[in-house]
């Protein structure tokens, strides 16, 4: 950067920023964050931070913020919508950025990260996610995240990456895409990794909270979990068929050996046992398929009625506008 652009042509790059119950935090955060966005007077920041129906004293922290700096933005929800519509609510309101970051204000994710960031999407990178080398939750917790996108690998119908929250950074485009799936079931890192566009990911540490408690307890993490399964796959309602493929299976073993008892040992047979057993194992093999086959047609209607977009346009070039790449940079 030798020369700051002039004002008009000035980048502009906003923070999301989801609050619940942070008001420990919400001071800490905002002075490091400004340590770190200070590196760039080329760029212009926004900081959009998102109440979430905190019950502490978050909202007043967060309005003497904004007296004091007008880059300050605060949305202030209803009540407590979860930290994946909070975020949802503060992307939509920054559709005038060229790049949007996401990230926690308990200083879990470092602000200094973010200025990285920033530089990979100046090098033309449309995603650039904070993949944690290292983390400092509990056992419990990495447990909990490993078995989590282990079962995600096996079912969901893309690729998201492990250990990567939402800490991330998307380009206008990215923001906009995303911006177009209105499921009310929201798994955000799997939206955007089904965006596609360029993705990169920047390691780092994952520090510890700075004061307070997670806003995750078991309970949330489990519904969370189930988003993002279910959202991206329709894989447990074809298990279904499979288990009764399995079932009705074990009931031609069961009858083979039930013939043979009958030939070679005729002492041993039991009188019905044939036909009890036999018949269990066939007719429950045999509902699973047909509720099987009832699931594919459901999964079928469960994505269409989901609507998302079909495709996602990376490049449009048209007459003499350009792409928006070229226009803004
Ligand atoms: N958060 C939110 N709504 C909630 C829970 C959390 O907006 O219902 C925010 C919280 O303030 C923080 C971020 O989401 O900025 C991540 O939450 P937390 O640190 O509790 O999750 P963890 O880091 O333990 O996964
Ligand atoms: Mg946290």
């Amino acid at each position: 950067m030798s020369v700051t652009p002039e004002r008009a042509d000035r980048r502009k790059v906003a923070y999301v920023l989801p609050v619940y119950e942070e008001a420990e935090n919400i001071g800490v955060f905002h002075t490091a964050i400004l340590e770190s966005t200070a590196t760039r007077p080329d760029l212009d920041f926004e900081f959009v931070y998102v109440n979430d129906g905190s019950k502490d004293d978050s909202l007043d922290r967060l309005l003497e913020l904004r007296a004091e700096d007008s880059r300050v933005s605060v949305i202030s929800l209803s009540r407590n919508f979860g930290h994946q519509m909070a975020v949802t609510a503060g992307l939509d309101a920054v559709a005038d950025a060229d790049a949007v970051i996401i990230m926690d204000t308990d200083l879990q994710d470092p602000p200094r990260v973010s200025i990285e960031m920033i530089e990979m999407w100046e090098g033309g990178v449309d995603v650039v996610f904070a993949q944690r080398r290292s983390r400092k939750d509990s056992v419990f917790k990495r447990s909990t995240a490993w078995l989590f996108y282990w079962t995600l690998d096996r079912l969901a119908s893309i690729e998201i990456p492990r250990n990567v929250g939402d800490f991330r950074l998307m380009d206008a485009r990215v923001v906009a895409e995303v911006s177009r799936y209105r499921e009310h079931e929201r798994f955000l890192r799997g939206i955007v990794a089904h965006v596609g566009f360029r993705q990169e990911a920047l390691l780092f540490d994952r520090d510890e909270r700075h004061a307070g408690t997670t806003g995750y307890p078991l309970k949330k993490m489990l519904k969370f979990a189930a988003n993002g399964i279910l959202g991206f796959s329709t894989t447990p309602l074809k298990m279904i068929s499979r288990l009764g493929f399995v079932i009705s299976g074990i009931s031609v073993l069961l009858a083979l050996y039930v013939f043979g008892v009958r030939i070679f040992n005729p002492e041993d047979a039991v009188p019905g046992w044939a036909f009890l057993g036999v018949g269990m194992f066939l007719l429950s093999g045999l509902q699973l398929i047909m509720m099987g086959v009832i699931g594919s047609y459901l999964g079928r209607v469960y994505v269409e009625v989901q609507d998302r977009p079909l495709y996602s346009v990376a490049l449009a070039a048209r007459g003499d506008r350009g792409d928006r790449r070229e226009a803004s940079r």
